[in-house]
């Protein structure tokens, strides 16, 4: 089967959250028995070089390029360079559109540049003639409209990833969308007034899916629907949620590079402290104890993430022995009061603001608890992650996060602790039954069982093979 994905992210090109990740796990396993096919915009800085094979494919079909207006001409000296990773074929989307951007999101102009993305992916599904068109996010859902709108549809799937970013700009913005090459009637995507690139994705693609079964259910309503609940529901037959996988080659703390000490299961104790140590070492706080709980919290630090009621907990709870490393960068007023909790309390808070892949690692490998303090989170990567490398999380009742962490009493099921959502009470609690687990001997069952758990993309994959399959039956 050849399958094209369309994203606006793939690890390590391009990362700005789980997305990344996701997809490129995904594709890797995905080429072990598929043709797999990924297009993804070339920004000016990449993570990585690319290694180009040469081929090039164009970005404007051939019968669209007789008219003469700004949008055709742009995708008329714009193309796709082909490159391979891991058994993934890459198609990156050269325009001048992209190139001056060192980051993917937050620019000017995004309905227009990911709209032009889109219509390329489109073009590019026709040309390799795929089996199935695989779209991530608002950023590339145009190009199912497209599809849907197609002589030669190719079966589609489109995979939310996360609802509160449905790319939605003024009408006025997205007056091109009715003219060449595009051709599409947009009222059937408009939004509270707006031309929304999500919903247009959620009415086009033959099957929809999401990074969890929780957030599905939970999508279904409000306020997890961000309003697009009602199309969702239209849609339930069509809609699937299959938990994300993680890479147990990038992340796995007895091959990982970027930690101070590897360790498995049998040795996990030891490897923890040496990690703790050289952590401790390496964010210039080497006086602080050892056989003091360590919580790590890593994310963008965004409403979604639930920062403030972690702030709230963490001063209700300040006479606990819990050390905390923080990595992240976002919301300016969260940063601010992380530095001011680092500044006012250095033997007990660490901030680091910024994106450090490497130092995530470090904080994965070094921590004793992970915390999640979400309002919503569609799937969440990061207590998979700890999981593996033997780092309790403590999570929201939320979306993938409730699908993967459980705090039952009966040890052998204990996978984390979980709390309400929004709820710094609750969170507060948390925090101190972390500290009960840790002074007890309760932990080394409960470390030693999730870093057996299994959360690779094998069995995954081949729930989306099935998504796949019947998004063909449906052009049968
Ligand atoms: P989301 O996609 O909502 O950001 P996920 O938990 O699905 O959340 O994925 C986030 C991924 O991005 C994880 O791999 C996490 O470690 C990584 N990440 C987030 N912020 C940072 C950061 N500041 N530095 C390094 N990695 C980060």
């Amino acid at each position: 089967m050849k399958i094209l994905h369309a994203s606006a992210e793939y690890f390590p090109y391009i990362k700005m959250g789980g997305l990344a990740d996701m997809l490129a796990s995904l594709t890797k396993e995905q080429a072990k028995s598929e043709e797999v096919y990924v297009a993804l915009p070339l920004i000016g800085k990449l993570g990585k070089s690319p290694q180009y094979t040469g081929k090039e494919y164009p970005a404007l079909l051939p019968r669209d390029r007789q008219t003469d207006s700004l949008v055709v001409s742009v995708l008329k000296t714009s193309r796709f360079l082909e490159a391979e990773e891991g058994g993934v074929k890459l198609y990156f989307f050269e325009s001048e559109l992209f190139q001056p951007l060192d980051s993917i999101y937050g620019h000017a102009e995004e309905h227009f540049r990911f709209a032009m993305f889109s219509y390329a992916c489109y073009c590019l599904s026709q040309i390799l003639n795929v089996d199935i068109f695989h779209a991530h996010d608002w950023h590339t859902a145009l190009s199912l409209a497209l599809q849907k709108d197609s002589v030669k549809q190719i079966p589609s799937v489109f995979t939310i990833h996360n609802l509160a970013y449905q790319g939605d700009h003024p009408y006025w913005m997205t007056g091109f969308l009715k003219e060449e090459p595009f051709r599409l009637i947009t009222s059937p995507f408009e939004h509270n007034d707006k031309c929304n690139y999500m919903k247009a994705g959620i009415l086009s693609a033959g099957k929809i899916t999401t990074v969890s079964p929780g957030y599905r259910e939970e999508t279904m309503s409000e306020p997890n629907g961000f309003g697009l609940s009602y199309c969702l529901r239209q849609r339930e037959s069509d809609y699937t949620g299959i938990l994300n996988g993680i890479d147990s080659e990038e992340w796995n703390p007895e091959k990982d590079k970027k930690i101070f000490k590897t360790y498995s299961s049998k040795d996990w104790k030891e490897g923890k402290l040496k990690n703790k140590e050289g952590l401790y070492k390496e964010i210039g706080r080497p006086f602080l104890p050892t056989d003091t709980p360590l919580i790590g919290l890593i994310g963008r630090l965004t409403y979604q993430k639930g920062f403030p009621n972690f702030l709230q907990a963490f001063l209700s709870r300040r006479h606990l022995p819990h050390r905390y490393v923080v990595l992240g960068s976002g919301d300016p007023e969260t940063e601010k009061s992380f530095f001011h909790l680092s500044d006012t309390f250095p033997d007990v808070f660490y901030f680091y603001k910024g994106y450090n892949e490497s130092l995530a690692h470090k904080i994965e490998a070094a921590s004793d608890f992970f915390l999640m303090p979400s309002l919503f989170e569609p799937c969440g990567l990061n207590q998979m992650y700890s999981h593996v490398y033997g780092t309790i999380p403590i999570v929201s009742r939320v979306g993938g996060l409730r699908d993967t962490v459980e705090e039952s009493n009966l040890l052998p099921y204990k996978t984390g602790i979980v709390f309400e959502p929004n709820d710094a009470s609750s969170l507060g609690y948390a925090l101190e039954r972390a500290k009960d687990l840790y002074q007890s001997t309760d932990r080394y069952i409960v470390v030693e069982n999730i870093m057996n758990l299994n959360w690779s993309w094998e069995k995954r994959k081949k729930e989306y093979q099935s998504v796949y399959t019947k998004a063909i039956e449906l052009k049968i």
